[in-house]
C-alpha cells in the first residue's frame, strides 16, 4: 500500500506491507526537487519506483540502515542508474553488505530482506537541489548511523526514526537512551516548522511534539529510577509503566520488549537525574559519590 500526500513542494510517499487490507507499520521516503530521502522497505520498492518515475529523481540519500528505509534502493539504482546514492560513512558498510543487518525472520517477513548496492557516495555536510540546500544533521540513537536533514530556509527536518511518535511501550536493544534524547534536543534546537518524520505523519507544529517526546521519555526514565530505589521487581515495574509486556514481544522474538525498554532507562539513569533534568530543563551529570 502507498500513499501519497503533498506539502507544497515536498511529496510524502509513506508506505505500507498490509495484512487482509488492512496497514501494519508505516515507513515513508519523501520527494522534493528531483531527491528522494530514503527508499522504503524491499517488499514495496517496486512501487516505490513507479511512483517516483512521474516524479524523477537525481539524488538519493537514506537517514539511517534499517531495512525500511534503504530497502529500496536496489531496485531504484537499476531503475535510475544515473541518480547519485549518498550516505552517511557508517551506513554505507550496511547497503553494500545487507546481511550485515542480521535481519529476524520477522523482520524478512515484514519487509523483505534488502539487495546490495554498492555504488554509494559518503554524503557531506549538506546535500543541495537547485532549489533546497539541506544540512546534514548526526542524530544517533534510534541506531548508531542515523542522521536527519534540515533545510535551514523552509525550516523543513526530515527526521527520519529519530523522532517516533505516540507512547513508547516497547523498544530494540539497539536503541540508546542518551542518544535518542540528545538527538531530539538537537533538532529541537533546530526550530523547525514542519517536521517529516520516518511514519509519514507529517508535522506542523514540530517543537511542541519534540519537546512532548523529550519529556516522556525524561519522565520514564524518573519513574524507572524511582521504583527501582523502591527495590520493586522488573515484572511489576513494565506492569506499572509500560501495562506489561506488548504483544510485539512475542511477534518479535524479544527483539522489541518494554524490558529493552526499561533497561535503556537505567543505563540512561547511571550517568543522568531525569528528575533534575525535568526540574531544570537542562541535562546534569550525576556527580561521583
Ligand atoms: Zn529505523
Amino acid at each position: 500500500m502507498i500513499d501519497l500526500q503533498s506539502h507544497g513542494s515536498v511529496t510524502a510517499i509513506r508506505m505500507a506491507r498490509t495484512l487482509l487490507g488492512r496497514p501494519l507499520y508505516w515507513t515513508a521516503a519523501y520527494w522534493l526537487d528531483g531527491l528522494l530521502i530514503d527508499s522504503g522497505p524491499p517488499c514495496l520498492a517496486d512501487e516505490l519506483v513507479q511512483i517516483v518515475e512521474q516524479l524523477g529523481v537525481e539524488q538519493i540519500v537514506v537517514t539511517h540502515s534499517h531495512e525500511d528505509h534503504i530497502g529500496g534502493l536496489h531496485t531504484l539504482h537499476r531503475r535510475f542508474p544515473q541518480a547519485t546514492i549518498r550516505a552517511a560513512e557508517a551506513t554505507i558498510p550496511t547497503i553494500t553488505e545487507p546481511q550485515r543487518l542480521g535481519q529476524q525472520l520477522y523482520r524478512r517477513l515484514l519487509w523483505g530482506a534488502p539487495k546490495a548496492v554498492s555504488t554509494v557516495e559518503p554524503l557531506g555536510l549538506r546535500v543541495q537541489t537547485d532549489s533546497f540546500s539541506l544540512r546534514v544533521v548526526e542524530t544517533p540513537g534510534h541506531s548508531r548511523d542515523h542522521i536527519a536533514f534540515f533545510e535551514p530556509k523552509q525550516r523543513w527536518l526530515f527526521s527520519g526514526d529519530a523522532f517516533i511518535g505516540g507512547r513508547d511501550r516497547a523498544w530494540s536493544s539497539e536503541f540508546e537512551m542518551f542518544g535518542t534524547i540528545s538527538s531530539l534536543r538537537g533538532l529541537a534546537a533546530l526550530h523547525p516548522e514542519r517536521l517529516f518524520p520516518g511514519s509519514g505523519h507529517v508535522r506542523r507544529t514540530p517543537l511542541p511534539e519534540l519537546h512532548g517526546k523529550i519529556g516522556q521519555l525524561l519522565t520514564l526514565c524518573r519513574d524507572v529510577a524511582h521504583l527501582d530505589a523502591l527495590g520493586m521487581p522488573d515484572d511489576e515495574i513494565i506492569r506499572r509503566l509500560c501495562g506489561g509486556e506488548p504483544s510485539i514481544r512475542f511477534w518479535t522474538g524479544g527483539h522489541f520488549s518494554a524490558g529493552n525498554l526499561i533497561r535503556a532507562c537505567r543505563r540512561y539513569n547511571e550517568v543522568f537525574d531525569p528528575g533534575v533534568e525535568l526540574a531544570k530543563g537542562e541535562p546534569v551529570v550525576r556527580s561521583k559519590q
